[in-house]
């Protein structure tokens, strides 16, 4: 790894530990707290306090009182909402070794990774959106000669974000700063796993001069904090990103109370399809970091690489070797490749996943179980083949380091088979024939599709599932929908005097 960066710090300072409500950090209202851990060791890092309904209301009311009509928030000039953005990702920027460093004890993602990838994703996320503040106005409609009519794109009001661990910062800001952006306030409950960069982001909004009550951060319980933030009755839209099945509560929690807005990022099964005109070494390295990035826990991984049968064998061949090849331990160390799963919890389903997959008669070609001689929660990376698209593994989102491998004779048989899923959030191909790129691109139904590249993310360019893969876009002029509604005035010209 570039020897260019700073190591991480190993022991980070946890300088907030409490909920953050009107800018400042207060104890949840029954004093009760949760244990966070990191994934590294499986050991404490600290006790977060602990939200439950009654600082969700306190929440959600500190942002209504920064939202009410008069309020500096509500009057504030869009530009001067752009330089609280920029503001905030200077801080962001300033303060990017000790964030790197936070996070990955925190959710165990690779520090140098962090450092370079994910705090640059917030920032440029941030000033994307920042540059939106003043720019996203509405049309004239034609009507008559006798009516003038004009739509306004208006803020919802409070907005609710429920994030979760596998890439704690980076969904924290693709939330936010659309929010922000468009005149929202916001009440953010980052995963319990996770909630430590959130709490310190919460800081720098402080510092970075936005009023109190706009950004309100209380981790807890997804039970509790997130299922009473999803009822509120005075929250009017629900971002959310995680799983399909709190997806749903969400939803169904969203039409029980006020119909408030959802927008979905869940996950997926996404096929990765590669030709046989590829060239091999770059196709075997990009499927690899499609699956293994992260440790598997990526929502748009390729986690069903399809490999054309001229190219099966050896493709299959060097995959194994580059699983076998890559460096397991702590991922603040810049040498290391596979990093911890998030918890106990994610590694059993893993475990639980491959051994259903062993049952139903895949080959196991290298790993396929746990690491028992380290601390925290480690699975070998493994290498799977001889898969039919009807077992479990090929069906359920396994979230961990699993390269399943499938072989294909011809173009309409793999788009068949990419498409023989409940998801639809990703898809690539590996081709240097456009004509076949394009086919596979046109047809695939997934809300990403990419072309000789994998995870390649701009925040100018919309993200988000089609079927059970969610509902909405995060990110790009997309985004901005979800967090604003339309607004027709109507004005009738030449009325008797009045
Ligand atoms: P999860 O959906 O349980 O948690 C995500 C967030 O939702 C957390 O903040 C959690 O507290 C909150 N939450 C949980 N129950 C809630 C409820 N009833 N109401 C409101 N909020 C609630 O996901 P997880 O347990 O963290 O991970 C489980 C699976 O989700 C993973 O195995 C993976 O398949 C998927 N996942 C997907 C993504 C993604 O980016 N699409 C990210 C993380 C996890």
């Amino acid at each position: 790894m570039a020897p260019q960066f700073p190591p991480a710090i190993l022991n980070p300072e946890i300088k907030y530990r409490q909920l953050f409500i009107n800018n400042q950090f207060v104890p949840a209202k029954d004093g009760t707290t949760f244990s966070v851990e990191s994934p590294i060791t499986g050991e404490e890092i600290c006790q977060v306090s602990r939200a439950k309904k009654a600082d969700v209301d306190a929440a959600v009311a500190a942002a209504k009182k920064a939202y009410s009509p008069g309020s500096e928030w509500r009057t504030m000039n869009p530009k001067t909402r752009a330089l609280y953005l920029n503001k905030l990702a200077d801080l962001i920027d300033r303060d990017r070794h000790y964030i790197a460093s936070l996070e990955s004890l925190d959710c165990g993602r690779h520090y140098v990774t962090i450092l370079a990838g994910d705090i640059q994703m917030c920032i440029e996320t941030l000033r994307y959106f920042a540059g939106w503040c003043d720019k996203d106005h509405g049309k004239t409609i034609p009507y008559d000669k006798d009516h003038f009519c004009f739509t306004r794109h208006e803020p919802m009001g409070v907005c609710g974000a429920i994030t979760p661990w596998n890439v704690p910062m980076i969904i924290f800001f693709w939330k936010l700063a659309p929010c922000l952006a468009t005149g929202n306030v916001l009440v953010a409950k980052p995963s319990e796993l996770t909630p430590l960069t959130a709490l310190y982001v919460a800081s720098l909004v402080k510092e970075a001069g936005f009023p109190p009550g706009v950004v309100n951060v209380i981790p807890g319980y997804g039970m509790e904090a997130g299922e009473a933030l999803s009822r509120h009755m005075d929250v009017n839209k629900i971002a959310f990103t995680g799983s399909g099945v709190t997806g749903r509560k969400i939803q169904i929690a969203a039409a029980e109370s006020n119909l408030k807005r959802v927008s979905l990022e869940l996950g997926g099964k996404s096929p990765n399809i590669i030709f046989s005109d590829v060239n091999l070494d770059y196709a075997i390295q990009m499927a690899h970091t499609a699956i293994f990035s992260n440790n598997g826990q990526v929502c748009c991984a390729g986690s069903r690489t399809f490999v054309h049968e001229d190219i099966y064998d050896e493709f299959v061949k060097r995959s194994v070797k580059r699983a076998q090849e890559g460096q397991m331990g702590d991922p603040r160390e810049f040498a290391t490749e596979h990093g911890p799963q998030v918890s106990k919890v994610q590694k059993d389903k893993i475990l639980g996943l491959l051994q259903s997959g062993k049952d139903q008669g895949a080959t196991v070609l290298c790993g396929g179980g746990s690491v028992e001689d380290r601390k925290g929660y480690y699975v070998q990376p493994t290498v799977l083949t001889n898969l039919k698209d009807d077992m479990t593994v090929s069906k359920e989102e396994i979230f961990g380091p699993v390269q399943q491998i499938y072989k294909f004779k011809d173009v309409s048989e793999v788009i068949e088979r990419a498409n023989n899923t409940a998801y639809g959030l990703a898809a690539a191909v590996f081709t240097n024939d456009i004509n076949k790129a394009m086919e596979i691109a046109n047809s695939v139904e997934a809300g990403t599709v990419w072309v000789n590249c994998f995870f390649d993310m701009n925040p100018t360019a919309p993200f988000g599932g089609y079927k059970a893969s969610g509902i909405g876009r995060d990110l790009s002029e997309y985004a901005l929908r979800e967090y604003t509604q339309v607004k027709v005035v109507t004005i009738k010209l030449n009325t008797p005097s009045l």
